[in-house]
């Protein structure tokens, strides 16, 4: 065994958690296909290899024009559940034992799909993952930050007979032009609900937006963040309360938010304390689901085993899980 092959099948079974997924974001260029052809949507691809030319970015609005475009063949409950318990399927074989799961309502109710088809089909898929391989899952309910704030208000109210399945509401999508404060009254509204709060921000956007949404929306913490090093004051605020900031390193690299994995500054993150934690973000889009940014970042950055140990402890400590899982995985990242 190599070293690379070593330290591949160690990071398989280092216990991790994910805070930044977006479920939509798991599509596949198969399922998609075979999505399509179980509900009679019309793609503009013959074939996998067809969609996998597609999926090439050069920037955040180039990946949401398809990311959206995929999304169109997610019908029924039962697609939603098929596209979540796969994922699940695919992370557990990442050594993924608990997933934050982000999903986008108001990109399925413009399509005439109720938020009952999308709770019925990701609550079972997350039901069924706990029981067949012991994954814990928890939803974070996101808004589309490039949308007026008060159709987030509507989507936020309409979810009302499911706020105890919710731990947390998000805000994504398009974020230059739509700052934090855009949304303090829809946040300050979920935190009376007694719902979680995180945000993306400081990924295309500029590092005021982090500020902004600690300032505004009371988050507990930040998705991406990565711009917060252009900040010094920004880094020594992160780093004094610990806010945890969920990166996504091969994302930043398919996005351009930098150019290669090499340039990110996740070794001047850590070296500067703050509470870094790794994610895919979108697996299907972005070159690979947890053990791959895992991989890559044993790679470009040559961490030892500490610092993963380090990055992973992080994100249970981060995620919405029960007390008694978080001491459990936190023990078996420590023996790991
Ligand atoms: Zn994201």
């Amino acid at each position: 065994m190599n070293n690379d092959t070593a330290t591949e099948s160690w990071l398989a079974r280092l216990p991790k958690a994910e805070l930044h997924l977006h479920i939509e974001g798991t599509l596949e260029p198969q399922m998609m296909l075979d999505l399509a052809r179980r509900n009679g949507v019309r793609l503009p691809y013959a074939n996998v290899e067809a969609v996998h030319a597609a999926y090439r970015f050069d920037n955040l609005q180039s990946f949401l024009d398809l990311y959206y475009q995929g999304m169109n063949v997610l019908r029924t409950s039962a697609d939603f559940h098929d596209l979540a318990l796969a994922y699940f399927r695919r992370a557990h074989a990442d050594g993924v034992a608990h997933i934050d799961v982000m999903f986008d309502p108001q990109g399925h109710l413009k399509r005439g799909i109720t938020l009952q088809t999308l709770f019925d089909g990701l609550l079972q898929a997350m039901a069924d993952a706990q029981a067949e391989f012991g994954m814990s899952t928890s939803l974070i309910l996101s808004f589309l930050r490039d949308l007026p704030a008060e159709d987030a208000m509507a989507v936020l109210e309409q979810a009302k007979p499911w706020y105890d399945s919710i731990a947390a509401v998000g805000l994504d999508s398009a974020e230059r032009g739509n700052p934090p404060e855009k949304f303090a009254a829809v946040y300050a509204r979920a935190k009376s609900i007694g719902l979680a709060r995180t945000a993306h921000a400081g990924e295309e956007g500029p590092p005021a937006y982090i500020g902004g949404a600690l300032d505004t929306l009371d988050v507990c913490r930040i998705d991406h963040g990565v711009r917060c090093i252009e900040d010094a004051a920004l880094v020594a605020r992160l780093r004094d309360a610990q806010i945890p900031l969920t990166v996504c390193p091969l994302s930043n690299v398919a996005l351009r938010v930098v150019d290669k994995l090499a340039d990110h500054p996740l070794p001047a993150m850590l070296a500067a304390g703050l509470n870094v934690t790794l994610n895919s973000d979108d697996p299907a889009y972005f070159g690979g689901g947890m053990l791959a940014n895992f991989s890559a970042c044993a790679q470009a950055f040559g961490w030892n085993r500490e610092t993963f140990r380090t990055l992973s402890a992080n994100a249970v400590n981060a995620a919405f899980m029960p007390e008694d899982r978080r001491t459990k995985l936190l023990a078996k990242i420590a023996n790991c």
